[in-house]
Order: structure tokens, then C-alpha cells, then sequence
């Protein structure tokens, strides 16, 4: 049985990963030759928006899905004329547009940021008069870790943010002065069955995720309760089918989305290890409909992303119950290259690992 996926990154590369136990095949489809997942599976090079290249990637599979919220919602719906495309193209069509995902969430009931759409000077100055100060602008479309985004202190800062991003469409948004950052993972078979991962508190460097902790520490029943309810509306409104991340602030002990992903996300990299079913095996579950795996945490966890590093990979198998995954890209500057699971039976034991790894990820003095 072959599934096609649509990009081919390294999301791509863990779900084939996943997969090959369950006796899968897999086809990518990635405009980049150099693309990740091509290195353990067939790889189609080509143009998302071009029929043929489509055609020939559909030829024989069984259904797709994707590993990329970008992909375009044409391509998305010209497959789905044509075979199975789990999630569904709608659930696309929400994501990649910041006004649009943010309003589906409003009109469910979900608390978001205050935002206002803007396309003129002016639309950013009346947007202003509501957020006030601090803001956010950022593009509606194609903003991913932190990129197309403009933060606005004061008035001062309004013509650097204009001369930033002006002449795209711009999503303002009010600073949210959250407590902290998490997020859920959730998933819905095509047999309707769902299930949730436990929240997990994530921490940014520079607008990337850096760090994931699982279960988030000091997090109440309450909260955990809350964000599935939330996940259940956004999936059942979708019809919603494979793993979907909500991005979620925590606001005086309540929570609001700031964005989803219709896919297998960063934030769960941790469930390879640190959970009894991975977010890749529990995704290609759901898009088959075949029954879905127990997300109960196996201890405590942490993920480490490596941005732009290449570390001593002795020194990080040193540390126990570090386990490395490395994507096979080029390393640069900023650019995910691999991360690090890290597993403990209790958070003191994982405290005492982070701090072993990140002593074998600093650079050396001599
Ligand atoms: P995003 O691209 O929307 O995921 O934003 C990247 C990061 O910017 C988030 O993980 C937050 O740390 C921060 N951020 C985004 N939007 C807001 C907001 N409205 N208020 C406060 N922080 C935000």
C-alpha cells in the first residue's frame, strides 16, 4: 500500500520512518531535489501546480496527505477529485491564511488574539486604534517560525513596520501577554475515533521553537480538559482527519489559539520516544482508519531542536535517554537540521539530562 505525501521535508521523512514497521510504502511530492524524505522513499521533483507532475504522483496510491501547510489548495483539491486527501483541502484553506484561521476560531468560540486585518497605512492605523501598543504585524500568508513578522512598541515603530511589510496582506494583532507557550496534539481516524497527547509547553529562541517539555509541567486536569475540547470543535467543524497542532497561549490559566497546523508538528517530535504511539504513527493511522494507538506519556520528555548546528553525536548519545535524529539536510544558519528527544521517568531525572545536553551542545572552548 503506498501513501503519497505532499512536501518532503523532514516531518515527511519521520512519517515514512513510522511507517515502514506497518509494511507502508511512501511517494513525496517536493519541488526540491534535495528534499529530506527522498533519501528513504521515492521522491517526486516537481511543481505543486502542475497537473502532470500531479498526475504522476497520484498514479496508484492509495490516498495522500501532507507534511506541509503550504501546499497549494488547488493541488490539495485537484487530488481530492481524484482519490483520498486526508486532512481535508478545507482544513488548509483555514490554516494558511491568519485572518481566515483566526475568524473559524472566533466563530467556534475560541479564544484569540484581537486581531485586524490590513491591507493599507491606514487599516494599520485605525487597527492600532483597537489593539493599541504593544502589536503585532505579520503577513497572512507564508509567516512560519517568527518569519514576516513586524512587533510595534510605540507609534514610532509604525512607518519601520509599514516599509517592513507593506504591500502584502497583513494580519495586526494585540501583544498577548501570556504566561506561557503550549500546545495539543490531537488526532481523528477516519473511523471518528480520536485522541489527545497531553499539553506540552513549548519555549522559543528567535521566533523558532527551541524546546518542548512533555507533559508541560504544573499543568491542572482543568487546562488539559480545556484544550481538548477546543482541539474536539476545530476537528469535528473540519471534519477533520490525522493529526492537528493547536498553538495555544496560556492567559491567566485560560487558553487561547494562536494558530494550527494540519499536520504532524514540531511540538510533538517528543512522542517518537516519550510516547507508547508516535505523532507519525498515529497520523498515518488516522488517514487510514484503522484503529489509533494509546498517546499515554512513558515517563516524562523533552525535544531539543538543533537550528543551524551540527553537534558531536558521540557526546549527545552520551547523555541517557537522549536519542538523536538527524534530518540529512545541509546545516545553515537558523535551518532545523535534526533534534533531540530526551526521556526521564520523573522531571528532576529530566532536569539533570537537559542540563547534561545542553553542556554536550555548547560549542568547544579550546
Ligand atoms: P506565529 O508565527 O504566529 O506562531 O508566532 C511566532 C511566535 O511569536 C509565537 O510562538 C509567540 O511567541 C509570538 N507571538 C505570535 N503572536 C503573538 C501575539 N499575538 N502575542 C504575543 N506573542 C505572539
Amino acid at each position: 500500500m503506498q501513501i503519497g505525501v505532499l512536501g518532503g521535508g523532514q516531518l515527511g521523512r519521520m512519517l515514512a520512518l513510522a511507517g515502514y514497521p506497518l509494511g507502508l510504502r511512501f511517494r513525496f511530492l517536493d519541488p526540491v531535489a534535495e528534499a529530506p524524505a527522498g533519501q528513504l522513499a521515492e521522491l517526486v521533483v516537481g511543481d505543486f501546480n502542475d497537473e502532470a507532475t500531479l498526475e504522476r504522483f497520484a498514479l496508484g496510491l492509495e490516498l495522500v496527505t501532507y507534511e506541509f501547510e503550504n501546499v497549494p489548495v488547488t493541488a490539495a483539491s485537484w487530488l481530492a477529485e481524484r482519490l483520498g486527501v486526508y486532512p481535508p483541502p478545507r482544513a488548509l484553506e483555514v490554516a494558511q491564511d491568519r485572518v481566515a484561521e483566526k475568524t473559524f476560531f472566533q466563530r467556534l468560540g475560541i479564544a484569540t488574539p484581537l486581531f485586524y486585518p490590513v491591507l493599507t497605512r491606514n487599516d494599520l492605523l485605525d487597527g492600532l486604534e483597537r489593539t493599541g501598543f504593544p502589536a503585532l504585524l505579520k503577513t497572512r500568508r507564508l509567516g512560519y517560525d517568527g518569519k514576516g513578522q513586524f512587533p510595534l512598541h510605540s507609534p514610532a515603530d509604525v512607518e519601520a513596520a509599514w516599509t517592513a511589510l507593506g504591500g502584502h496582506p497583513l494580519i495586526l494583532e494585540a501583544f498577548v501577554p501570556f504566561e506561557r507557550e503550549l500546545s495539543i496534539l490531537s488526532v481523528r481516524s477516519r473511523n471518528g475515533q480520536v485522541a489527545f497527547y497531553p499539553l506540552v509547553e513549548n519555549h522559543h529562541a528567535g521566533g523558532i521553537l527551541h524546546k518542548s517539555l512533555a507533559p508541560a509541567p504544573a499543568t491542572p486536569a482543568r487546562l488539559q480538559h480545556e484544550a481538548e475540547h477546543i482541539a474536539l470543535r476545530v476537528m469535528e467543524k473540519l471534519d477533520y482527519v490525522g493529526v492537528l497542532a493547536l498553538e495555544l497561549f496560556e492567559v491567566e490559566g485560560t487558553l487561547w489559539v494562536n494558530e494550527m497546523a494540519p499536520r504532524v508538528h514540531n511540538s510533538g517530535h517528543w512522542t517518537l520516544e516519550g510516547a507508547e504511539t508516535s505523532q507519525f504513527e498515529n497520523h498515518l493511522r488516522a488517514v487510514l482508519g484503522w484503529p489509533l494507538g494509546a498517546t499515554a506519556v512513558r515517563g516524562c520528555a523533552a525535544m531539543l531542536n538543533l537550528i543551524g548546528i551540527k553537534p558531536d553525536f558521540a557526546k549527545v548519545l552520551a547523555v541517557p535517554g537522549a536519542h538523536l535524529h538527524w534530518y540529512g539536510k545541509e546545516v545553515r544558519p537558523g535551518r532545523k537540521v535534526g533534534h533531540i528527544t530526551l526521556r526521564a521517568e520523573t522531571p528532576d531525572a529530566l532536569e539533570a539530562g537537559l542540563r547534561r545536553l545542553e553542556a554536550a551542545l555548547a560549542p568547544a572552548t579550546d
